[in-house]
């Protein structure tokens, strides 16, 4: 069993930035541990043709390892990748990496004071505990009737088979999220034939990426404060986005753009109607995309969009009876975002998982902590997600308060601390005030409500005034948590 002082589940953005953030302020003793073999998280992960950001560069990478050579306004995947790893080499965390370090779970063990960490690479234990697991971590792989008898290749789209020669296959794509509408134009004109399984239409809006020339790299590097104004001004133009969310008179304009869009890019009114989405812009995330639609035209395309009855061994019969025929099922469908399994695997002070905290519905405090679960920091925690900006803002406005907290504590001698109930609900009430009446709460049904029909995903608001929120720490709304006198997970 080794001791460390600090243990972060997760190697993505959550994960590194948290790390860069510790060693700066003055925490070194820490691990963090990725059930894979490299950093990146969510961009290690995800290979898909065409995986790309839809937020621009300047703005999806961290306010204090800004990279001056983004070679296009939208990244794609490899570059992300790549400025992860070099993160991780720039500031020295290598030596803090355990891959192949799956945590299975992690408890509390109220007489030691510390977390009781098993993980497939060994057993720890740690005083402080960061989940930066990510929300979309998990692939979600549909329960559609007959579907592990199919006869053909299934894949995940962030579990990409690029040991599979798509060229003149039947392939048949489910679901058309942000992932979906990136590897469908890539795929469509290898493929012999692709059936997209639409349950819900997206909004899409215009991609507005382009390469950044040579002469703008130069001027990022060499011109102090050239890089950090562009990034300022995109800041509040995205945040100022924001608006588009909460006022419905600025999305029904953005709405019409996007319908005179599709107007003008698919001219079959049979394949325009089932690409019309039927509900308010916004209550799901808005996708942008320039060839999505366009790729929809193709004649070796056939958008399905009666639902799925059930999958046969060699093709996807339709609800309305009808039977596609295909060699290779692509899952487009999402992840586990309001039941990730990270959530069944960290036990508090009373035995009990978050998952089961947290049934019906998630809270934390600001985002990041959780009565009953004492020296634990959720990265990316309920309510903390964004449509319309960068989730770094959010990551980085978190790890403020993650080191705030530690330094207060180190400065007091606490050893272990968590939120009280009432600064949590406090917060809940606020944030589900905030929710009642939006697009995100009323709009449709979407991943970012939970079984309960709370969102508990969306951060009701613009990322500024989530970072205004979480900007000083409130010690007050803390309290210390004593020793237990007896081990109560002496089985663990
Ligand atoms: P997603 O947005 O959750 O989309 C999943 C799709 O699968 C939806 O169209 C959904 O339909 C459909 N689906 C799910 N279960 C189904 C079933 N049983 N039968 C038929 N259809 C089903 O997933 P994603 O596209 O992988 O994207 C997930 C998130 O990743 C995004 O929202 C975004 O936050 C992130 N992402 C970001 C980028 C980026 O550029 N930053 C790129 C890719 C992904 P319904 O809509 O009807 O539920």
């Amino acid at each position: 069993m080794t001791d460390i002082d600090i243990a972060i589940v997760g190697a993505g953005f959550g994960g590194l930035g948290a790390a860069i953030r510790l060693r700066q302020a003055g925490f070194t003793d820490f691990l963090l541990f990725d059930a894979g073999e490299d950093v990146g998280g969510t961009w290690r992960d995800n290979t898909y043709p065409g995986c790309a950001c839809d937020v621009p560069s300047h703005l999806y990478s961290f306010s204090f390892a800004r990279n001056p050579d983004w070679s296009n306004t939208f990244s794609g995947q490899a570059e992300i990748w790549a400025y992860l790893r070099r993160c991780a080499d720039d500031f020295g965390l290598r030596p803090h990496l355990r891959f192949r370090h799956l945590v299975r779970e992690a408890v509390w063990d109220g007489a030691a004071q510390r977390w009781r960490i098993e993980t497939s690479g060994g057993a720890y234990t740690a005083r402080v505990l960061i989940s930066a697991a990510g929300p979309l971590s998990d692939p979600s792989i549909p329960d559609i009737p007959g579907i592990e008898a199919f006869q053909g290749t299934v894949f995940h789209s962030a579990r990409w088979r690029h040991d599979v020669d798509l060229t003149g296959r039947q392939v048949a794509v489910i679901g058309t999220g942000a992932s979906a509408v990136q590897f469908v134009p890539q795929i469509q004109p290898l493929v012999g034939r692709l059936t997209l399984f639409q349950r819900t239409p997206a909004w899409i809006m215009h991609r507005g990426a382009r390469r950044i020339s040579r002469a703008e790299r130069f001027l990022y590097r060499h011109v102090p404060g050239a890089q950090r104004l562009v990034r300022t001004g995109l800041y509040w133009m995205r945040d100022g986005m924001g608006v588009g969310f909460l006022h419905p008179a600025v999305n029904r304009l953005a709405s019409k753009i996007s319908l005179r869009t599709l107007r003008r890019q698919v001219r079959d009114p049979e394949l325009r109607a089932k690409l019309t989405p039927a509900y308010a812009m916004g209550c799901k995330r808005v996708l942008i995309s320039n060839d999505y639609w366009p790729s929809l035209t193709n004649p070796n395309v056939r958008v399905e969009a009666a639902g799925i009855a059930r999958i046969e061994p060699d093709g996807v019969v339709s609800a309305d009876g009808v039977k596609h025929p295909a060699d290779t099922i692509i899952l487009g469908t999402g992840f586990h975002v309001t039941d990730a399994p990270i959530m069944r695997h960290i036990r508090g002070t009373d035995g009990r998982s978050l998952a089961e905290t947290w049934t019906p519905s998630m809270y934390a405090h600001r985002g990041t902590t959780v009565p009953g679960f004492p020296n634990l920091f959720l990265l990316l925690g309920p309510n903390t997600g964004l449509g319309h900006t960068s989730v770094v803002l959010m990551i980085e406005a978190q790890l403020k308060l993650v080191v705030n907290a530690l330094k207060h504590m180190r400065s007091r001698g606490i050893v272990a601390m968590e939120p009280t109930a009432e600064a949590q609900r406090d917060w809940s009430a606020e944030v589900d005030r905030k929710m009642a009446g939006t697009v995100w709460h009323t709009g449709c049904a979407s991943w970012y409500l939970d079984a309960s029909g709370r969102n508990t995903t969306i951060w009701p608001g613009f990322a500024t005034s989530f970072r205004l929120k979480l900007r000083s720490f409130h010690p007050a709304e803390y309290a210390a948590v004593a020793p237990t006198l007896e081990r109560r997970y002496a089985d663990v």
